[in-house]
């Protein structure tokens, strides 16, 4: 027979339980373990740390952002595996290394704004959300805004606002940014976008035509300007809308 003080102890259970689950569910905390947690982790290990990735809070956002849930469910189990994959709309998601540094190289504060053009799945912005203070995104294709929108709020993401529309003339009314992140390339970096870094501002952005071999340049404005260098060779989808026009 249980006694009344056991069923006591076991509701008790159930409540810290249920508090603890529901602390894990915010965006600010550490993730709920997955079945996915042991996959993520060896990614890290692996391919970021590995390699050049050694920024703590960017490992941190890798380790915590469950990236299986921004693939299409097909590809769950390919997740952690670091290439790139489809994300519906003939777009793919980058892979975990090349996330891990390009967010690196933008060496973002706690308290900065970050512009990101190309939103695509959402899992960029999550990880720009996780080291950042206020995260703005474009995308170009509605469903996939619309649908990335979805996903970020249902996990909490609140300090990441979603735009559709041409990602050129960047985000006016939020400007200036501490940092902006294309995932998308265009041929040259739109003008509207160096306008609307702040000063001592980053900007990073493959740059380079569909044929072409793209190179994901890194900006730094300084008194007002630019100056850039190459980091890597990488493959991105083109920038469409307005810059495809400049061109
Ligand atoms: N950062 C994304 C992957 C981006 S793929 C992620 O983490 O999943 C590149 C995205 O750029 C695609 O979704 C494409 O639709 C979008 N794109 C292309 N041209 C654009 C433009 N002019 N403005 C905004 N988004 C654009």
């Amino acid at each position: 027979m249980v006694s009344l003080h056991s069923w006591r102890a076991f509701i008790y259970m159930g409540i810290c339980f249920f508090a603890m689950t529901q602390a894990n569910a915010g965006a600010g905390e550490p993730a709920a373990p997955d079945r996915y947690a042991a996959a993520r982790q060896h990614m890290v290990e692996q391919d970021l740390q590995g390699r050049d990735i050694g920024d703590s809070a960017v490992l941190a956002a890798m380790v915590k952002v469950p990236r299986h849930l921004f693939v299409d469910g097909r590809h769950q189990d390919e997740a952690y595996a670091d290439h790139p994959l489809p994300i519906g709309e003939n777009q793919t998601i980058s892979q975990p290394y090349i996330v891990a540094l390009m967010t690196q190289h933008l060496k973002l504060k706690p308290t900065d704004r970050v512009l990101e053009i190309g939103t695509g799945s959402g899992y960029q912005a999550a990880v720009l959300a996780e080291v950042a203070g206020r995260v703005y995104t474009i995308e170009l294709h509605e469903r996939l805004a619309w649908q990335a929108e979805k996903l970020l709020r249902t996990l909490g993401y609140d300090t990441v606002s979603v735009r559709c529309g041409d990602g050129f003339f960047g985000w006016p009314e939020q400007a200036p940014f501490d940092a902006i992140m294309l995932t998308c390339a265009p041929v040259q970096i739109p003008q509207p976008l160096i306008d609307q870094l702040c000063e001592g501002g980053r900007i990073i952005a493959p740059v380079g035509g569909v044929l072409q071999v793209q190179e994901l340049l890194l900006g730094t404005k300084k008194q007002g300007r630019m100056s850039f260098q190459t980091i890597a060779p990488v493959r991105f989808v083109p920038m469409r809308g307005q810059a495809e026009k400049n061109t």
